[in-house]
């Protein structure tokens, strides 16, 4: 009967829901409103019956080649993964083994004090500041290894890539994880920063700005001696994480740059439009440089907003936490969409 008092207990993340229905318009889990690149489809169309009998490759070798001269690196320095979350996780369990806590802001990507308790990681959370940036001199004390979105979510705000290397700078004695996800909606990557610091790691997905949040691929870039420790720790955990129709696809879609730039354009174009439109209906936010903007209205409370935008049909993201309890996170559909949203908000609001 106590078996219970040995079990590893956590409380979960929890995703955005996912509703299973094609009837809503669907703007909570910031996925892309594309589809993905047509190449993507026909390798997946391509692969061989005998080659579903095999494992696949477990060092994911094509992609991390096609990932590498993709961002001019080497291919020791791209490690893939099952979704950016997949890289994360792996990364908590190797890099924050310090005993020290491990920083991250206190508005962000919910999952990273998810994965620090399941790993029993300390932690502290710094504050943003009240423009939702990052205050770097915060991040200039002692402790475990740091974190941080870039652009954050849910904010969308962008850091400069000053600020991002102030941080990296101070921190040489840990690791310095720089989450991706939301880079390629117009922000600067930390990219150029890798040959300088040993201690800094990238991570990249291709479920926002690649239209692949189906497939689950993610990918950390940093220097070669950093990520043979996330090998190592990925070795002695599952060694085939990447399935052989997403390491077919992962290649796909990196080749075709042209449908890539255009469909992040189109993006981009959708959000300006929309951060226009929700201003003149009495929203404000931070400059949001993601797929998705994060909205407080000046007189409707966003939880109330949410529940009559859900009961339309229309489904956006809300979290019920300090600080951010009034604001919306709307991830950038296609016009269309974004259109049926601002109609609603239109009439809801007068
Ligand atoms: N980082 C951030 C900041 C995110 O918002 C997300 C999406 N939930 C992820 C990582 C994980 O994305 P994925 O696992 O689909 O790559």
């Amino acid at each position: 009967m106590n078996w219970e008092k040995n079990v590893r207990r956590v409380v979960p993340y929890t995703p955005g829901e996912q509703p299973g229905r094609q009837d809503i318009i669907k703007l909570n889990t910031n996925e892309n409103p594309y589809p993905p690149a047509p190449g993507v489809l026909e390798a997946v169309r391509q692969i061989r019956p005998e080659e579903y009998r095999l494992y696949p490759d477990p060092d994911a070798v094509s992609l991390r080649q096609s990932l590498a001269s993709y961002h001019g690196v080497k291919t020791e320095q791209v490690f893939v993964g099952v979704g950016s979350d997949d890289v994360l996780a792996m990364s908590f369990l190797t890099y924050f083994q310090s005993g020290k806590p491990i920083l991250f802001p206190d508005i962000t990507y919910s999952f990273y004090d998810v994965w620090a308790q399941l790993y029993r990681i300390p932690y502290r959370t710094k504050p943003l500041q009240a423009d939702f940036t990052i205050n770097p001199a915060d991040y200039f004390c002692e402790n475990g290894g740091v974190i941080f979105p870039n652009p954050n979510a849910p904010t969308g705000v962008l850091e400069s890539l000053d600020t991002v290397e102030a941080i990296v700078k101070a921190n040489q004695d840990v690791v310095v994880i720089v989450d991706e996800a939301y880079i390629d909606f117009g922000g600067v990557s930390a990219l150029p920063l890798l040959k300088q610091y040993e201690n800094l790691m990238i991570v990249r997905t291709f479920s926002k700005s690649r239209s692949m949040a189906g497939m689950r691929i993610g990918y950390a870039l940093a220097g070669e001696k950093l990520l043979s420790y996330l090998h190592d720790a990925k070795f002695s955990f599952n060694s085939y994480t990447m399935n052989l129709p997403s390491l077919r696809a992962g290649v796909a879609a990196i080749a075709d740059e042209a449908y890539f730039q255009q469909h992040i354009r189109k993006v981009i174009d959708t959000r300006e439009r929309t951060k226009e439109e929700l201003r003149r209906l009495g929203f404000s936010f931070a400059d949001s440089k993601s797929n998705f903007i994060f909205a407080a209205h000046a007189h409707v409370p966003a939880e109330k907003l949410f529940a009559a935008l859900k009961e339309s049909g229309i489904y956006v993201r809300y979290f019920r936490k300090p600080g951010i309890d009034n604001y919306l996170r709307i991830s950038i559909g296609t016009d269309e969409e974004m259109r049926a949203l601002l109609a609603f908000l239109k009439d809801y609001i007068k």
